[in-house]
């Protein structure tokens, strides 16, 4: 039978390039020998590349969740302080993860499909005049909703607030600029499986100089994330416990796509691919999520006719045209798909996952002059 190519169109885990396929299935090697070693240094600076810092970047197996985990309990002590600034699913886990750790949670959430009011932000702080807040958390891209956070925003409405600004970058990194050093982010946790096209299971957490300090005096627990004793095991070219080595060999090789494309034209395909299919969206009269000025470049939120039901319409594109999308999570189940246009995916990918969409649409009776999408995604990528 025809093994007919997979569209994997969700925001994560997403399409693996084949050098990182063979990658995956080097013979293992010493983790405390020289080979790992130079492996270790030179993913190590490539992530470093990738988040455009100087600070200190950890790399370890888990997933996302973990590396949102470590950013508590590495920095915040129970009974402290933190204001999260909460536009969806992710940015709430933030908070909860926070709060098991016997942090006091402020939580302010914005209207899903909305971004971060930065004006809430300036306001809080100001109102803090003892620096309660010990940190700022926020989600860079939020992939439950596809809205994109404004960064520099949220580190000018802190003014000389002291808490440290933390961003959970998993679904932004590689797709979406971030500039961790010249925008004055302390901690930043991202995930192997978004933009950098790899297997889930790695997270990567970049320290301030200012949160290493935090850090000293945290009292939360920890022991598999302490942050500090991976920084001194990094000193010598080694993880504190075993690496997930077929992982690292797989970064290697996906750090040489990423930097051999160059980030920023990598940002300007992730945008292009967003602009298509809203566009394309849009022509087959579906209503998008998140507005134009907030979309984000790696993942979009669409909402079904109302008589068709989100997840039959993926069900129906999965089975006849093996396409897979995304459903909503929580209170957006059923009622919108999410596209996911990061890692390894070409704007041609975004041409045939619209027409599926469109002749899936169809299937579930809805009224459509087919190739409508399709040419209003063309036409966006012919410029
Ligand atoms: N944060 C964001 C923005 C995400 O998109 C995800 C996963 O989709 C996570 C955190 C959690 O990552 P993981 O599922 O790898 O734990």
């Amino acid at each position: 039978m025809f093994q007919e190519k997979q569209y994997l169109q969700l925001p994560g885990p997403t399409a693996v390039p084949p050098q990182v396929l063979r990658a995956l299935s080097q013979p293992m090697i010493n983790h405390r020998g020289s080979e790992f070693k130079e492996l270790f240094e030179e993913v190590t600076l490539g992530v470093q590349k990738t988040f455009k810092t100087q600070n200190t970047v950890l790399i370890f197996p888990a997933a996302g969740t973990g590396g949102l985990e470590t950013a508590i309990v590495n920095f915040i002590s129970p009974g402290e302080k933190v204001l999260v600034a909460s536009i969806g699913v992710f940015g709430n886990r933030f908070a909860e993860i926070a709060a098991k750790f016997g942090v006091q949670v402020e939580k302010i959430e914005f209207e899903w499909g909305s971004a971060i009011d930065t004006a809430k932000i300036t306001e809080r702080l100001a109102a803090d005049r003892d620096g309660e807040f010990k940190a700022v958390i926020v989600t860079h891209n939020e992939t439950s909703t596809g809205v994109t956070n404004n960064l520099p925003a949220v580190r000018k409405a802190m003014g000389g607030h002291p808490a440290l600004l933390m961003v959970d970058a998993v679904s932004s990194m590689g797709a979406v600029d971030l500039r961790t050093d010249e925008w004055g982010l302390d901690v930043v946790v991202t995930g192997a499986q978004k933009a950098f096209m790899l297997p889930p299971g790695l997270t990567f957490v970049s320290v301030s100089d200012r949160a290493w300090e935090v850090a000293k005096k945290c009292t939360n627990y920890k022991y598999y994330w302490d942050l500090a004793s991976a920084k001194k095991y990094l000193e010598k070219g080694q993880t504190p416990y075993t690496p997930a080595l077929p992982l690292l060999s797989g970064l290697r090789e996906s750090l040489k796509l990423m930097h051999g494309e160059g980030l920023e034209q990598a940002f300007v395909r992730h945008s292009r691919m967003r602009d298509m299919i809203r566009a394309a969206m849009r022509a087959l009269g579906l209503q998008l999520l998140a507005a134009d000025e907030v979309a984000s470049p790696a993942v979009t939120a669409v909402f079904t006719p109302p008589d068709i039901e989100a997840n039959q319409l993926r069900k129906v594109i999965s089975k006849k045209y093996n396409v897979v999308l995304a459903g909503g999570q929580q209170k957006l189940d059923n009622k919108i798909f999410r596209v996911g246009h990061l890692g390894w995916v070409q704007p041609l990918d975004i041409v045939a996952t619209v027409a599926a969409i469109e002749m899936a649409l169809m299937d579930c009776g809805y009224n459509l002059e087919l190739g409508s999408g399709v040419r209003a995604a063309q036409q966006v990528l012919r410029g």
